[in-house]
Order: C-alpha cells, then structure tokens, then sequence
C-alpha cells in the first residue's frame, strides 16, 4: 500500500496553493494536483488587485473589507517584488453617488483595516492635477485612495515554490478522478499522462474553484450544504490611455464599477463584467457585447473615446462565487465559505466555496483551524510574517534593487532589470548568477528574456507549454511576436526530450 499523506490539495489556483504551503509548513505531508498548469484557471484572469473591495461596503460586506484591507499590508511585506500599491483616481460626476456618499465610504475604508504604510485618502482638483489630464472636462472633484497592484499568476507560482520548499509535493497535469472513503483515509485515483494512479490521504482539500461541485461528485458526495454561482467577468487590454502610474475607478450608470489600471508598460487594463454563467468554463472567452460595454463604460468619461478596434488582447474568467441567493450577479458575496464534510473526525473532506485572491492567505489559516481537530499537535499559523520567495527585497524597494541589479550586471538595460526584478525579486540575482555579458545567458528572445530565464521556469516554476511561459509565468505574449514564440516553443520542447 503506498504511503499515506496528511493532505492532498485538489487545485492549483490561489487558494489550493495557499493552504498546501501553509498546511506544509505546519509539517505536515502535502501533495498538490493541478490538472492543468498552476494559476490556468480563474487565479490568473484576475483584476489583479489586492484591495478591500471599496464597493463591497455599499452591500454590507464588512467582515470580507476589513479582512482584505488588512490583508494588504501582510502580503504588500511578504511579497514586494510582485505587489505593490496603486493609488486609484475616483471621479465625481453629478447624478452618480453623490460626495458624501464617497467620501463616507472612503473614510470607511481608510479606517477599517489594518492600513499602516498605505497613503490615505486625499481629494484633488481634477482640473489642474496632473490626474484629470485625461479625462473629461466637466470633472472638477476627484478622490484618491490607495489599494495594491498583484501579478496574480505569479502569486500563485510563489505560493507553489514556497510550498515545495516546506516539503510540499507539486504535481501539475494530474486531474483528480474520483475519491472514496477507506478505512479512516481517503483513496484518490489521479491521472497523470494518460496513467491512473493512486494517492493516500487523510484529508482531502477540494480548491478546483469553478469545478468545486465536480470534485464532490468525483468524491462520491451528492449534495453539500454550500452551493456555487458563477458569475463571468472579462477584461480588455488596450494601448496605454494615459501617463502617469494612477489606476482610475469609473462609476457606471448601472452603478457598477470599471477599473482602469496601468499595464505591462505600454498598455491599460479595463475590467471588468459581472455575466451570470451557466455555459462551459473550460472554454472562456469574452463576448462582443461585453467589449462594447466596456468601451461604451470607459468612454463616458475619457477624453478619448475607447473604440472595440483598439483591443489587442482580452481574457474572461467565472466567479466561483459562494451562493447567498442574492438575486443580481454584481451583489453574490465575495466572501469564502469553508464546508467541511468529516466522518467521526476522520478522512475529512474540506471544500473552498467562493474567495478573492486578497483573502487567500486567511482563507488558509481558516482551512487549518477548520481541519485542526482532526490534526492533534498541529503547529500554529505561520505566514502572516513570512515572505514569498524572492520577496526579501531590502526595504521592500523593488526600483531600488533593479537600479542594483542594472549596476552589477552592465550589459542589462533598465527596464530588464526592472522587469526581472517584478517578476523574481531577489531570485533574479540566482537567475543570473555569474553572467557577464548578454551571451552567457543563452540565446535572447527579445525584451530581456534569456535562455537562462526560461530554463529557470521549466526547473524552479512548472513551466511546460509556451502559454505557461508567456501568459502565466509573464505576460511576455504581449511583447513577443510570432518568431520569438516559435523559439520559445522549440526550446521546451527540446527541454522536454532531454
Ligand atoms: C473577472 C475576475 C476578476 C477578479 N478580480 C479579482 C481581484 O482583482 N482581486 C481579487 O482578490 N480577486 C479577484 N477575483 C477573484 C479571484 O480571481 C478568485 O476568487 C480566485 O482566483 C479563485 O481561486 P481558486 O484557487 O479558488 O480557483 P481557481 O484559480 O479556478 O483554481 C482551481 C483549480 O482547480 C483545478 N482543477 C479543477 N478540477 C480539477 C481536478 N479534477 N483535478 C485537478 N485539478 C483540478 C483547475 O484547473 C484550477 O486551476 C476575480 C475573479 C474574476 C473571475
């Protein structure tokens, strides 16, 4: 028979991450199966935004703001390389919520979580701030608050990295196929390159997201007490709209919100919709409509009008969101529910229903204390003060380590250095070891990715397949054109022969 694990977490997005390295690092034996690639699902199509959730207070949702404010101090420290804080720009505009109404929910917001070295709250004169400059001219009051900015899917390879390196098992392109009870553990049968195999484990965490309710049925289990509503949300990225490294967020006649947030450089992200979905999930696109309203939405207070045809790339997600029976897709709560399904204490099944990427963290510690019973001696929480790897960035200044890195590696150019250091932090100096000039890195790609950056994603990050690389691992897809892909593609794909 083989070994019996303590857990095995179904799910490589952000929460079935989160709480394998936490559970990891509380010792116990850990295996994680994705069956895809790490973040190939809702984790990476993300807002990519660590932030309270300023609208979730017009629904009440205090408990999840005050968690996801205080949040994101805890992972602004643990990960500085790939969070770091946005000020947001919110325009008034008459016959919208009125100022008082924002400035209440401001001042709530500034006050409600654990807020120490983001700037608060200020009101600018859009007309001579540098921040109206492209927006409307009838704006004249804006308020500018702070929330955090996260590459989503790099967020969820750290948290992997950092699991693995607590002892945690990895295993992407292995789907879990069905569950049973036996004995006091559970028996999961997986699939892994067209081979079934058989896991031991005495807890089993079900993190699959969107397929959560699949993994209860592959488990043998017909009904749970929390249910599933999946709410669509796409986003649009177009040519940067503006200077300047404020993010906007714009009320639309729906009253919903957009937000324009700075992107790759040369671009700006638009999200997002909120599309009750009931269709296939495997298969995610955006739909013209939610283009047109996009554009139609962003447009209303831009100077310059944003038009379908200045879309270059665009991704679309569903909400796993946890069922509270609202009825309008925008007002289904944001927050997690944890069902756990445990016979006598023993093979215990936990299930993640809902969750934001801010509140992972906590999603996990919660997870733990849940399971805790069915784990006598297990460690207390730990990683509320620990970093992510290469999150120990001296000062939590990311500008500061590539100005750094630039100087102690002279053959790269500024914005190389700066891009390594966002995507790898202090690891971008393991990256480049003892590389002297250009060449020793392996053959260039273009934009500063080297041979040697890619070999690191294979070994270090799981990376298997050119969209691994260029839309999960990076967002190098944007930069790159067709030639440097099809290099990028025989290289793994001689990585993988040898
Ligand atoms: C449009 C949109 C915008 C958002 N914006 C934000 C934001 O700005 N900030 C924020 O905090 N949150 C945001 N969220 C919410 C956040 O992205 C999600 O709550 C979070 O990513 C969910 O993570 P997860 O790990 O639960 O699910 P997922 O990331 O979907 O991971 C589940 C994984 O399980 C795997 N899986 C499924 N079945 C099996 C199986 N049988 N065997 C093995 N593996 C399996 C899947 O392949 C998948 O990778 C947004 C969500 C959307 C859709």
């Amino acid at each position: 028979m083989s070994q019996i694990l303590d857990m095995l977490v179904v799910g490589g997005g952000i929460n079935g991450v989160g709480i394998a390295r936490d559970a990891a690092g509380r010792g116990l034996s850990v295996q994680l199966i994705e069956k895809g690639d790490l973040a190939c699902a809702t984790s990476s199509v993300s807002s990519k935004l660590i932030h309270g959730g300023l609208r979730y207070l017009e629904h009440g949702a205090f408990r999840l703001v005050h968690e996801a404010l205080a949040e994101r101090e805890v992972l602004l420290a643990s990960a500085p390389h790939i969070i770091w804080p946005l000020r947001f720009v919110l325009p008034h505009d008459r016959g919208l919520r009125s100022r008082a109404l924002l400035r209440f929910g401001l001042f709530i917001y500034d006050h409600l979580g654990d807020r120490r070295t983001l700037p608060g709250t200020e009101t600018v004169k859009l007309r001579n701030h540098p921040y109206g400059l492209p927006l409307q001219s009838r704006l004249t009051t804006g308020f500018v608050y702070s929330d955090c900015w996260v590459q989503d899917a790099r967020l969820v390879v750290l948290n992997a990295r950092d699991a693995a390196a607590h002892g945690a098992r990895i295993t992407t392109r292995t789907e879990m196929r069905s569950a049973q009870r036996v004995n006091n553990s559970w028996r999961i049968i997986v699939e892994q390159s067209g081979e079934a195999k058989e896991i031991m484990a005495r807890i089993l965490v079900n993190a699959a997201g969107p397929w959560v309710v699949d993994i209860l049925h592959r488990a043998g289990i017909a009904h749970s007490k929390a249910e599933i509503r999946l709410i669509k949300g796409s986003h649009i990225v177009v040519p940067r709209l503006y200077d300047g490294a404020q993010a906007y967020i714009l009320q639309n006649d729906d009253r919903r919100v957009i937000f324009v947030l700075p992107y790759e450089e040369k671009f700006s992200l638009i999200g997002t919709t909120d599309i009750p979905y009931a269709g296939d999930h495997e298969h995610l696109a955006i739909d013209p409509i939610e283009v047109e309203y996009l554009c139609r939405a962003v447009s209303r207070w831009f100077k310059k009008p944003v038009v379908p045809q200045d879309v270059v790339w665009s991704y679309a997600g569903v909400r796993p969101l946890y069922d509270d029976k609202e009825s309008d897709a925008e007002s289904v709560t944001r927050d997690y529910v944890l069902d756990l399904n445990a016979r006598d204490g023993t093979a215990s099944l936990l299930s993640v229903f809902g969750g934001k990427i801010t509140t992972y963290r906590r999603l996990a510690e919660h997870a733990m204390e849940k399971l805790a019973p069915s784990l006598p001696g297990l460690k207390g929480p730990w990683t509320a003060s620990a970093t992510l790897p290469g999150g120990d960035l001296p000062d939590h200044n990311a500008p500061a380590f590539a100005e750094g890195l630039a100087r102690d590696y002279p053959f790269l150019e500024a914005a190389a250095a700066l891009r390594l250091t966002r995507n790898y932090g202090t690891d971008a100096r393991r990256i480049l070891g003892t590389a002297r000039r250009a060449e020793d890195l392996g053959r260039g790609f273009g934009y500063g990715f080297s041979e040697r950056e890619l070999d690191w994603l294979v070994k270090e990050e799981w990376a298997r397949t050119s969209e691994d690389v260029l839309w999960r691992r990076s967002k190098l897809g944007l930069h790159l054109g067709r030639d440097a892909v099809a290099a990028i593609s025989g290289h793994l794909a001689v990585s993988k022969e040898n």
